[in-house]
């Protein structure tokens, strides 16, 4: 049966167009590398401008069906694709495992989140409603409906290779687009298993359509879904500085663009939180995944009164709970960085750091695993001029800020270009409150370290981002309103 399928059954090493398994027109291929022993997994078509511009056409010429499609049939199409994840989540946790380096636990928990923006969407297909207007005047009436934006080019990053594809695409296809969707190039495989289940739950094809491109070439390849006259929507997720990019090459076009970009999450532990609590929250909201979510806690904010008993227990939590390897190995909690190049950067702003008077109690090492690993490290000491606290980590690294008051906190908090998520524990209701409404981010824990889910809304303030995805308002993204006035009544 399916449910016996394994990783290496959902690898594909073609790009996926109309519904075929495609090269690049070049011939070239690019490899992927499996960044926790550093060995190629397989390689995939190095496309280029002009495939790009055909996955195009091709996702156009599928428009002009799909779009007309009934919400319904798109909805069934949805759950059967959610239910093929469900059925295969132990293989394509593995995939991302591969590819990713994320411990298996968490690679299981992505495809959970990630399939359930397929169930999601295929409820929300059905609800895209719009208005009737009251009767301005006596013979008009104005109705307003919502339809299908059209063609929508996607770009994903490496660390939800699933997640980040079914969030858009997922609600892309149920509004009644089509797709072209440009995978990180350090984890293709996943996006393209994720085809192949597409094509088994019967989506048409054209209507999701993968290209593959080596970073080489992803600027490129970018820069032809943001000015394509085809295309009439940009949805990314990746850094600040690609967002910013693709943003002003949408302005060729006037193309909508949602944007989910960087981050500089605030952790703010005030004197009366429960320290227990808090710990627990920052353990599984800094060094999940390694610490490479852009919801990671990056500034941990400590009140002078609490700040002591915090540091210490928090460091005695990371060197007593966290252990490196092997994403497949059961043992693990922390996998490998994605590449050598992120370990440089992190260790770049722990030694930075160091130097400027911060103490290490935990890690604060690459250890001895291979290129890719950065131990779980504790800092405290920090101050908010260091560039470990000014830059986004991405990287399991925890930076310990003293600070005395509220007002205090929340202005470090609302200092940064950043305002994706943050995070504050207390037990005082009021402060909850104040403090909930007072920090300019799109995403808030009070209490609580795990805020995402297929229902709530995943939006950015600030640099961090345009629009939102997920929940009740992530089709709109994907929906033009029309407001239709008919007279003579
Ligand atoms: P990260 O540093 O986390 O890899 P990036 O923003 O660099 O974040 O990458 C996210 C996605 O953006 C990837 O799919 C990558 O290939 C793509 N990308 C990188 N540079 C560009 C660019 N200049 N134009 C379009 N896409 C790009």
């Amino acid at each position: 049966s399916s449910s016996a399928r394994t990783a290496s059954s959902f690898m594909f090493d073609k790009a996926y167009v109309d519904g075929k398994w495609v090269s690049a027109k070049s011939g070239k291929t690019f490899d992927v590398l499996n960044p926790a022993t550093g060995e190629v997994l397989g390689n995939v078509p190095d496309m280029n401008q002009s495939d790009v511009t055909e996955a195009i056409d091709v996702a156009n010429n599928a428009f002009q069906k799909w779009r007309f499609t009934s919400p319904k049939e798109r909805s069934v199409i949805l759950k059967k694709w959610y239910n093929l994840m469900i059925e295969n989540k132990k293989a394509l946790a593995a995939l991302i495992t591969q590819e990713n380096g994320k411990p298996t636990a968490d690679a299981e928990g992505e495809v959970m989140y990630s399939s359930g923006f397929l169930e999601w969407f295929a409820e929300e297909a059905k609800r895209t409603y719009g208005d009737v207007l009251p009767n301005y005047v006596p013979n008009k009436r104005i109705m307003v409906i919502r339809q299908p934006i059209g063609v929508t080019g996607m770009i994903t990053p490496w660390n939800f290779p699933s997640a980040m594809l079914t969030r858009k695409a997922g609600a892309a296809i149920a509004a009644g687009c089509t797709v072209v969707l440009k995978p990180s190039e350090e984890t293709p495989f996943s996006a393209l298993a994720l085809c192949q289940l597409a094509e088994e739950a019967g989506l048409p094809a054209g209507v999701l359509n993968v290209v593959t491109g080596s970073r080489d070439n992803a600027a490129a390849l970018g820069k032809e879904l943001c000015e394509s006259p085809i295309v009439s929507k940009i949805s990314f997720t990746g850094s600040t500085a690609v967002g910013k990019i693709l943003l002003s090459q949408c302005a060729s076009t006037v193309k909508k663009a949602s944007l989910e970009l960087g981050g500089n999450a605030p952790f703010i532990v005030f004197n009366s939180a429960d320290v227990k609590t808090a710990v627990a929250g920052a353990i599984a909201c800094r060094f999940r995944c390694s610490g490479q979510t852009c919801i990671c806690a990056n500034r941990f904010l400590v009140q002078e009164g609490i700040y002591d008993e915090f540091v210490q227990a928090l460091g005695q939590a990371v060197n007593a709970q966290l252990k490196m390897g092997d994403g497949f190995e059961s043992s693990t909690t922390q996998g490998p960085l994605i590449n050598a190049k992120a370990v440089v950067k992190v260790d770049g702003l722990v030694k930075d750091a160091v130097g400027s008077g911060a103490n290490v109690l935990a890690g604060g090492e690459k250890g001895s695993l291979g290129a890719c690993f950065y131990q779980p490290t504790v800092l405290s000491n920090v101050t908010t001029d260091m560039r470990v606290a000014q830059e986004e980590i991405f990287g399991p690294v925890a930076a310990c800020i003293k600070f005395k008051t509220e007002q205090e906190a929340v202005a470090i908090a609302n200092s940064v270009r950043y305002g994706l998520a943050s995070y504050f524990y207390t037990s005082d209701m009021a402060q909850a409150f104040r403090v909930s409404e007072a920090l300019e981010f799109g995403i808030v824990g009070v209490n609580e370290a795990l805020t995402s889910a297929v229902e709530a809304t995943f939006c950015g303030w600030k640099e961090s981002g345009i629009g939102s995805e997920g929940g009740k308002y992530g089709i709109d993204e994907y929906l033009e309103m029309k407001s239709i006035c008919y007279g003579g009544i």
